[in-house]
């Protein structure tokens, strides 16, 4: 009888291991990234700030469907202080994602200066206990200042290299420079991976058939809405169906910045 309970039980775990490693299914890391911010390029001014309640909610009911950790980053420069917004970066962060600095202008300061913004920025944080160590630039304008800044105030993950934005470089692979991981927005057709146009299922299909086992995305809280404000409906519909569709076809693993660090230093490790 003992004997056979054990050998149930051994199957039982092998049967289970098995499933673990599921060799035509492996796990893809997904790294769900959002600016969330004021400017909006085709409305410009501060309307913006009327529809971030709105929109913000949106996307966390969408997270939270989906079970999506995502990362928020937060924008706060000379054009906006979204830490203003108390209630929703409250909200963001009990609904468990993480939030981090987006900052615009990165090359009108000199060094000083540029230090001192930051700084201030990753101090607006603690008001709610978090210690932010993910980073974009503004439209991905990277310089040799800010990436000395960032690995000096403890930055662990730059998002800013976006490949087919200023170039037409593809290149995105994702490696440490000393302890800053770059983790650059997946690359698709001279693109990379955001709704603004193209097919989003065929071009994470195509990624992933290429043996992609990370996929960095992101978009705008602003990209649910129209030039005047009113919600895009149809926008909306189509962030909730992309999602539907890579859980549907794939063994998605989402990730926050943060634990994607510890996760690509884990990997190295064995290297
Ligand atoms: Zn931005």
């Amino acid at each position: 009888m003992q004997k056979e309970v054990v050998l149930i039980s051994f199957l039982f775990i092998l049967l289970s291991n098995i499933n673990e490693i599921d060799n035509d299914n492996p796990p893809v890391n997904f790294v769900v990234t959002i600016d969330w911010e004021k400017e909006r390029p085709e409305i410009g001014g501060s309307d913006i700030y009327e529809s971030i309640e709105e929109t913000t909610l949106i996307i966390l009911d969408i997270f939270k469907e989906h079970n999506i950790k995502a990362t928020f980053l937060v924008e706060y420069d000379s054009m906006a202080d979204m830490f203003q917004f108390e209630e929703l970066l409250k909200r963001i962060i009990d609904d468990g994602h993480e939030i981090g600095l987006h900052f615009h202008g990165t090359d009108w300061y000199d060094y000083n200066e540029l230090k001192t913004w930051i700084l201030s920025g990753k101090e607006k944080a603690k008001k709610y206990d978090q210690d932010i160590v993910s980073f974009r630039a503004g439209c991905f304008v990277m310089t040799d200042d800010l990436k000395r800044i960032l690995k000096e105030t403890g930055f662990l993950v730059d998002l800013s290299k976006a490949p087919g934005f200023l170039a037409w470089d593809t290149e995105d692979t994702i490696y440490f420079e000393d302890n800053l991981l770059i983790l650059p927005l997946t690359s698709t057709e001279g693109r990379y991976l955001n709704f603004y146009k193209g097919n989003m299922e065929e071009l994470t299909t195509k990624k992933i058939e290429a043996e992609y086992d990370t996929l960095v995305m992101y978009f705008h809280n602003w990209n649910i809405v129209n030039d005047d404000l009113t919600l895009n409906t149809e926008k909306i519909e189509e962030i909730k169906n992309y999602f539907t569709f890579i859980e549907n076809k794939y063994n998605i693993r989402y990730m926050r910045c943060k634990e994607y660090y510890e996760y690509f230093k884990w990997l190295q490790s064995f290297e």
